[in-house]
């Protein structure tokens, strides 16, 4: 990957700030129906590690959604924040709260089986199954 610094971010009413180190040059689309609920449409994330903070008085609420997941959203305007592992270890932000989305190329779709049918994305993209997902990440098999 390259070398990706440290970047901030914000919610849509900017009470949210946050910064936060790229662990990938590239982000994700996962179709899951938790992600499609939370997010609006379809959450695409940029994988971060452990390594967002958010701005000391941020309105971050969290919404534990299974037993190893949870969602980050902002409590004064809704924005879709931030899914991590409980244990806060594995952050992905939504590549929008970012200044440039674009210096992130989409390259993967998760849950791909769970997508509805109604859109597609172009291009050549990855593609993992729920089953496939759960193989290689999660302890139990939860929707995350
Ligand atoms: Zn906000
Ligand atoms: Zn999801």
């Amino acid at each position: 990957m390259n070398d990706v610094s440290a970047m901030t971010g914000a919610c849509l009413c900017g009470a949210c700030e946050l910064t936060a180190v790229p662990q990938a040059d590239h982000a994700g689309v996962c179709h899951c129906g938790q992600c499609n609920k939370w997010s609006g449409g379809m959450f695409i994330g940029l994988y971060c590690g452990n390594t967002i903070t958010f701005k000391d008085g941020s309105p971050v609420k969290t919404y534990r959604g299974s037993a190893w997941g949870e969602r980050l959203f902002c409590g004064e305007c809704g924005s879709t924040l931030v899914w991590q592992t409980q244990d806060g270890q594995n952050q992905t932000a939504s590549v929008h709260l970012f200044d440039d989305p674009s210096a992130f190329a989409v390259t993967q779709e998760i849950f791909i089986d769970r997508k509805p049918s109604a859109y597609a994305l172009a291009g050549n993209l990855s593609q993992m199954t729920e089953a496939e997902v759960f193989a290689k990440y999660a302890p139990s098999p939860e929707d995350g």
